[in-house]
């Protein structure tokens, strides 16, 4: 794997020639938010961000997309050639957990049986470019209680590390290779590799919040009707910005939207805390309250997606923790499974 070096300050210059060749995400402050967009000729990429508030998913999984046209004819419906926009991209900057979710997020968009052409085709042209967390960014971070690490390749093609004036870079894939032009020609020593090293050590170790997230699948395979399940869901709005801003929620809804002859069908997100999510067209509802939601959400991220996957769908980004509106805390419940 090769390694380079290049001067802090490069960064966003680097992001923004890139972004005169091909499509670039990045980090771009809006307000009081940092939200990942297209980097146009005139906005300055922001890497000195803690982490965005909206998880970059919605490159591969755009919040609404469209899946096919068609228009009604005498001789039939007639489809309009497939709408897959897929164009070469680079997501530059994205944080390790968030890197991580795109792994997760993998698992179920491309299945051996069950394949998301619209996903995989963004998910393959586009290069990861993650920048590794060297000091935790908030106090509800607990990534290194579901596998991840703040200074980790996964799911990334090229990582970056900053090690003082320089940033390590790591291209991880052949993907990540083919971006190196970008990244001048300085070769990396065994003393930039030890230094990236003690980093991600002393990252590791500052990582406060843990929550037993390994120890409560047993317990939530025997325990669908604990009365705990009462209990968790009370102060919970059915907002549902836990599930928009989480990184590994993917759940969608279609729909057509017709006119006289002419349709396009749409994926949207859906949340399952909501109560029209599992209601059924004869008015029944199998999740009638916010308990049944609760205990979907929960376990849907600690039991079923590791029953199908074997894996946590959760990156402990902290971002259902920082802004639920109501401080429902995910590290909390998890905790208190475990004790049950
Ligand atoms: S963010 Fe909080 S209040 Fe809103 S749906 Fe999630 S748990 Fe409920
Ligand atoms: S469940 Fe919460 S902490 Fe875990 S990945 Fe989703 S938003 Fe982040």
């Amino acid at each position: 794997m090769e390694k380079r070096l290049i001067k802090k300050d490069a960064l966003a210059g680097i992001a923004k020639k890139m972004a005169g060749d091909v499509l670039v995400w990045a980090p771009v402050k809006q307000e009081d938010n940092v939200l990942f967009k297209p980097l146009r000729a005139d906005d300055e990429p922001f890497f000195a961000y803690l982490n965005s508030k909206n998880a970059p998913k919605n490159v591969f999984f755009p919040h609404t997309e469209t899946l096919m046209k068609y228009t009604r004819t005498e001789k039939g419906m007639v489809f309009s050639e497939e709408v897959n926009d897929a164009p070469q991209s680079v997501l530059f900057g994205v944080r390790p957990c968030d890197a991580h979710s795109f792994v997760l997020l993998d698992k179920l968009f491309d299945q051996e049986k069950y394949k998301d052409g619209y996903y995989i085709a963004k998910r393959r042209n586009t290069t990861v470019i993650t920048l590794a967390c060297v000091k935790p960014p908030y106090t509800s971070c607990f990534c290194t209680s579901v596998d991840g690490e703040p200074v980790s390749s996964d799911g990334a093609d090229i990582l970056l590390t900053d090690i003082g004036g320089d940033y390590l870079v790591e291209f991880v894939t052949e993907k990540g290779e083919k971006l190196a032009k970008y990244f001048g020609d300085t070769q990396a020593d065994a003393a930039a590799d030890a230094k990236k090293n003690e980093i991600a050590a002393k990252a590791k170790e500052a990582i406060a919040s843990k929550i037993p997230a390994h120890e409560v699948k047993p317990i939530l395979d025997k325990n669908f009707d604990n009365p705990f399940w009462d209990t968790i869901h009370r102060k919970c709005l059915a907002c549902g910005t836990c599930t928009y801003l989480c990184p590994t929620c993917h759940c969608f809804d279609i729909s057509d939207e017709v006119t006289e002859v002419e349709g396009v069908r749409i994926r949207s997100w859906d949340s399952c805390m909501f109560p029209l999510f599992t209601k059924e067209t004869s008015g029944h509802n199998p999740r009638t309250s916010q308990k049944e939601r609760w205990r979907q959400r929960a376990m849907h991220k600690f039991k079923y997606y590791i029953d199908m996957f074997n894996a946590i769908a959760c990156v402990g980004c902290g971002r259902c923790v920082m802004y639920c509106p109501v401080n429902i805390d995910i590290r909390k419940i998890v905790t208190d499974i475990s004790k049950l």
